[in-house]
């Protein structure tokens, strides 16, 4: 049996990030959501309520998680130094994207963690959710089944069920349901930020090759991305990239126009 100190530990690896939230009641009940799970890093981006009276009522007595909050103006600041991005969706997108069951990212996040890395889950706004661009830089998707005809939760309640399955994860891991990969890799894994940086790399590379015209991009970067979350690259993967790309460019000729 894990003590609670314990699980609060393990759970302050996880970071919970709210995308321009608009009703300070819904930032108070999502602290509480989250401490009475054992939760505690919250993450405003760009809010558009204050942390005001109703936010602090709401929070009951959570208020410490909203003082704590941290404050970003642009969801790549708030997701920089995770490992793994989890998006949250009432609705399918356009393009497949690895999608799960708050349960199956539990048996992930069970893995994850012990491993030592940083997981951020995403939720959207209150009137239409996460952007697809927002989505997409999110390694997995999680959607929580409903009722397909009523399938939109309070973001607050969304976020109460995903700390719910984040605390089994964490007190119901056994061995079993670790494989010894997930913990014994030998490089930690990429941040958001080093991967994004990669992909910029490869997308000017890709400008510089005549590959991708950047007039009429289309999909690809997008599916470059997919392919390169879905692998979950580690740190000394993402350098050997972009050795490769930093040699491409050393021996491009220089661009006459
Ligand atoms: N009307 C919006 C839904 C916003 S609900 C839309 O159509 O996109 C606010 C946020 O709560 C969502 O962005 C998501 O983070 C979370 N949420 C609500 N219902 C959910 C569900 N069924 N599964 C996963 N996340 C959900």
């Amino acid at each position: 049996m894990m003590d609670d100190a314990a699980i609060r530990a393990a759970l302050s690896q996880i970071d919970v990030v709210m995308v321009e939230t608009t009703h300070s009641g819904n930032l108070g009940a999502a602290a509480r959501a989250m401490k009475n799970m054992g939760l505690s890093r919250l993450v405003l981006v760009n809010p558009k309520a204050s942390i005001d009276d109703e936010a602090i009522a709401r929070a009951s007595r959570a208020e410490d998680i909203l003082h704590h909050a941290r404050i970003v103006p642009t969801l790549n600041e708030a997701l920089a130094s995770a490992n793994l991005v989890v998006g949250t969706s009432a609705r399918s997108r356009h393009i497949p994207w690895p999608l799960l069951s708050p349960r199956e990212l539990g048996g992930r996040v069970a893995t994850a963690l012990p491993a030592g890395n940083r997981i951020a889950l995403v939720f959207g706004r209150e009137s239409n959710g996460l952007s697809n661009e927002e989505l997409q830089l999110c390694h997995l998707h999680v959607h929580i089944p409903t009722d397909a005809d009523y399938s939109s939760l309070n973001v607050a309640q969304a976020i109460q069920l995903l700390c719910y399955e984040m605390r089994l994860a964490v007190t119901d891991a056994s061995p079993d349901n670790q494989p010894a990969w997930g913990v014994e890799w030998d490089y930690p894994l990429a941040t958001h930020e080093q991967l994004d940086g990669m992909l910029q790399h490869l997308q000017q590379t890709l400008v510089d090759i005549d590959f991708l015209d950047p007039n009429t991009p289309k999909q690809l970067m997008t599916r470059m991305r997919r392919l390169f979350q879905r692998a979950a690259p580690d740190q000394m993967e993402i350098n050997i990239l972009r050795g490769m790309l930093a040699q491409i460019n050393k021996r491009l000729p220089p661009r006459a126009d």
